[in-house]
């Protein structure tokens, strides 16, 4: 997944802040130490100030206990470490300061040097156990085996371990490297970020990141934007080797009929050549229900629309919930099943992994 500082979550952004802020703190710290500075200092500046510290320090705690649910060992020990001891340091360090300037230099530089050491102990520590948590330090994928120790537990349900992967030219890896590495069953190949000129179009955020990248990188061209992405797609099934075809229409998910409408000749042209591509190459069409439980779009991805052109070029297909919850595994399939079986497609496949034979579809 591309991650960059300005796709961040505006709490890591805050935490990026407060980073620059200890460093900016430390740094102004050695110049008024080197310089002679004015002997007293305002009680009016020395309170907000203080408040200001405990502030800040209690945000990023805040951040933190955030960042806990995506690892118990943050959150047994960092999360606390964190919330506790940073509201302290950052004071501490402002109090030092203040101390400095009101000309007391013993309990400055006992200040300032606990402040300095702590501080480094807490960013070192927090990557450690980060690390640690991640399985970084043995060279091991925390992921993989929970998958592999309820592989082997769960006798009676099957499991595969398999990714969804973005295909961007020129930046993603490539398919090979996730499959060798990561000791894969499939892949499910999929564009979410369209590049043009070197910029990248993100279709699967919110609405009026969707509407601003058509605008500032197609300047409102959707047929420009549309060419792009069936490209991107095309080109990742020519060069990439994987199992299915993530939702290949998603470049509609915000357009609501407003830019383009499905039955464009021009759109349609590029779609059906997508699709027969995949056919070609062995790739498996993925029919994804997610925009609709979800409630962002009003049809499956590739929608009904396409569904009798799959049918006639006997295009493999697949249900997909694409399920970021365990509760959302197969929502909107009982549905998806009717409305295959009313346009004519009366099986679905799976990876050669887990089946070679096709899978009847019985009326919901
Ligand atoms: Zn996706």
């Amino acid at each position: 997944m591309l991650y960059s500082l300005r796709n961040a979550p505006f709490m890591s952004k805050l935490c990026y802040a407060f980073c620059g802020l200890n460093v900016f703190a430390i740094a102004l710290f050695f110049v008024v130490m080197c310089c002679e500075s004015p002997k007293h200092i305002p009680s009016e500046i020395l309170l907000p100030a203080l408040c200001l510290a405990a502030v800040a320090g209690i945000a990023l705690g805040l951040y933190l206990s955030y960042r806990a649910e995506f690892s118990s060992l943050y959150a047994i020990f960092i999360s606390p470490y964190y919330v506790g001891v940073l509201p302290i340091l950052m004071g501490g360090s402002i109090a030092a300061f203040a101390f400095l300037l009101a000309g007391r230099p013993d309990v400055r530089w006992f200040a300032f040097n606990t402040n300095a050491f702590c501080m480094l102990l807490t960013i070192a520590m927090g990557m450690l156990l980060e690390a640690r948590a991640l399985g970084l330090l043995e060279g091991r994928n925390r992921w993989r085996e929970e998958i592999d120790k309820y592989k082997n537990k769960c006798l009676s349900t099957k499991i595969w371990k398999g990714l969804e992967v973005d295909y961007i030219p020129g930046i993603s890896d490539d398919f090979d490297f996730w499959f060798k590495n990561f000791n894969l069953d499939y892949l499910i190949g999929s564009v979410h970020l369209v590049e043009n000129n070197e910029q990248l179009w993100f279709i699967d955020g919110p609405a009026e990141g969707y509407d601003d990248g058509l605008k500032n990188i197609f300047g409102n061209d959707m047929h420009l934007a549309v060419k792009s992405f069936y490209n991107q797609t095309c080109e990742m099934i020519e060069s990439q080797k994987f199992d299915i075809l993530g939702h290949c229409d998603k470049v509609l998910m915000h357009n609501r009929n407003r830019f383009i409408t499905f039955d464009d000749e021009f759109y349609l042209r590029f779609l059906k050549e997508t699709l027969m591509l995949a056919k070609e190459k062995n790739v498996i069409v993925e029919i994804n229900t997610r925009g609709i439980y979800r409630k962002l779009h009003n049809d499956y991805y590739p929608g009904k629309y396409i569904f009798k052109f799959l049918k006639e070029n006997a295009i493999r297909v697949i249900m997909s919930a694409d399920g970021h919850k365990n509760d959302q595994i197969n929502l909107g399939f009982e549905q998806l099943q009717n409305d295959l079986l009313l346009s004519g497609i009366h099986e679905t496949w799976l990876p050669e992994c887990m089946c070679k034979n096709p899978i009847p579809l019985i009326q919901a």
